[in-house]
């Protein structure tokens, strides 16, 4: 573990490199990057990749069709082979169209730099680089495999990054997360809710609404009846969540409806709670009579519990004070591919990325004080042996 002098070493070094960060997540925000645009998001990963060629690590694209490619950094490769590994985790896509940086433009004033994708998570993927850097240039670097995964789809589920994830976690002995931190006081993300989603597609039978409306079975009011149902299985206190976020059906007023359907958003602070409400779902029956019902879907992202976190969060919090930090920590609803890697067992700490506001918003910021901070934070957990 580096001891008081080390860690500090490493903000004295980043701090001088505060104005260097700030200009390398402008140029990062204006590679915009929508999950949904493989083509953008392949070009910006390619400069993040150049970055970290740049610094002699080794660097693999792993290929998408669909989506973009993920990138794979190893620092000093085949320096430790079949040693357990550290992982670092971010994405490179963001939830803007391309487009947005015309409207909301990346700008420094107040001492935040706003954009979007400022916070979540090109701030992290700044603090990555740096964290390297004041490791390399104190001659910090640790003795073990270190693993940066640079996903492309983290914001619509991770569908095509969760095995390259998993495979990695599996071979490593902590995943550090660079999501957001909570709150401006930066509290790191201890646990997650597990996060699903519900597809309920009700059929009836077409009808005139004039003239022959006994004939019909009305898809919409089952689903209404359903959601009513539904409604019922939140337990706020319990952590569990169901909304119905998205309801359409029918053709018009004069019709009865055979076809709606509506799309759940399922949450979870246990596993056996999420398996219970897939369970619930799946024994759903028509209550309509004539109508049918088929249900889709289930949880994506397992929860991540507290656990998994526990040990990791002990020592940021130790390496934060001897920065001069209080460190916090935070539950969070929102699921990262955090959750994945917590699944399995592997210990991973989330929200060690940039500290800002307005995540997924036109008013999207970080503090550009929290790029340095949180770059010899991320330096200190690499450098430490969290598994002892
Ligand atoms: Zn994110």
């Amino acid at each position: 573990m580096p001891d008081n002098f080390a860690i500090r070493g490493l903000l004295d070094w980043l701090r001088p490199r505060e104005l260097a960060m700030t200009r390398l997540l402008g140029e990062f925000v204006r590679a915009e990057s929508p999950s949904f645009n493989k083509n953008a998001v392949d070009r910006f990963g390619r400069a993040v990749a150049a970055q970290w060629k740049r610094r002699g690590a080794s660097v693999k694209l792993l290929r998408r069709r669909e989506r973009g490619d993920q990138v794979r950094v190893e620092l000093r490769p085949g320096l430790h082979r079949g040693g357990p590994q550290t992982l670092v985790l971010g994405h490179l896509d963001t939830v803007y169209e391309v487009g947005t940086i015309l409207r909301t433009p990346f700008r420094v004033s107040r001492g935040r730099a706003w954009g979007p994708g400022t916070l979540d998570m090109k701030g992290g993927l700044v603090i990555a680089l740096y964290a390297v850097d004041a490791l390399a240039g104190l001659g910090l670097l640790p003795e073990k495999r270190i693993v940066f995964l640079w996903t492309s789809d983290e914001e619509i589920g991770s569908g095509s990054s969760r095995d390259a994830i998993e495979r990695e976690a599996k071979r490593s002995d902590t995943v550090l997360v660079l999501e957001p931190a909570a709150g401006l006081d930066g509290r790191l993300k201890t646990g997650r809710k597990g996060v699903g989603e519900i597809e309920l597609i009700a059929t009836g039978r077409a009808a005139h609404a004039g003239l022959h409306p006994q004939d019909g079975v009305n898809a919409i009011e089952e689903i209404a009846l359903q959601i009513c149902r539904i409604s019922r299985w939140n337990r706020p206190r319990r952590g569990i969540s169901v909304n119905a976020g998205r309801i359409e059906g029918g053709t018009r007023t004069n019709v009865i409806a055979d076809h709606a359907r509506a799309l759940v958003d399922l949450r979870a602070v246990h596993a056996r709670d999420m398996r219970a409400l897939e369970e619930k779902f799946r024994a759903l029956r028509p209550i309509l009579p004539g109508a049918r019902l088929t249900i889709r879907g289930g949880f994506n992202r397992p929860p991540m519990e507290r656990k998994t976190s526990a040990a990791l969060y002990a020592k940021a919090r130790a390496l934060a004070k001897e920065m001069g930090v209080i460190l916090e920590e935070a539950f969070v609803g929102g699921a990262s591919d955090g959750n994945f890697t917590a699944a399995l067992g592997v210990p991973t700490l989330d929200g060690l990325g940039a500290i800002g506001e307005n995540a997924h918003s036109p008013g999207e910021n970080i503090v550009i004080r929290s790029l340095p901070e949180r770059a010899a934070l991320l330096a200190g957990l690499i450098s430490t042996d969290v598994s002892r």
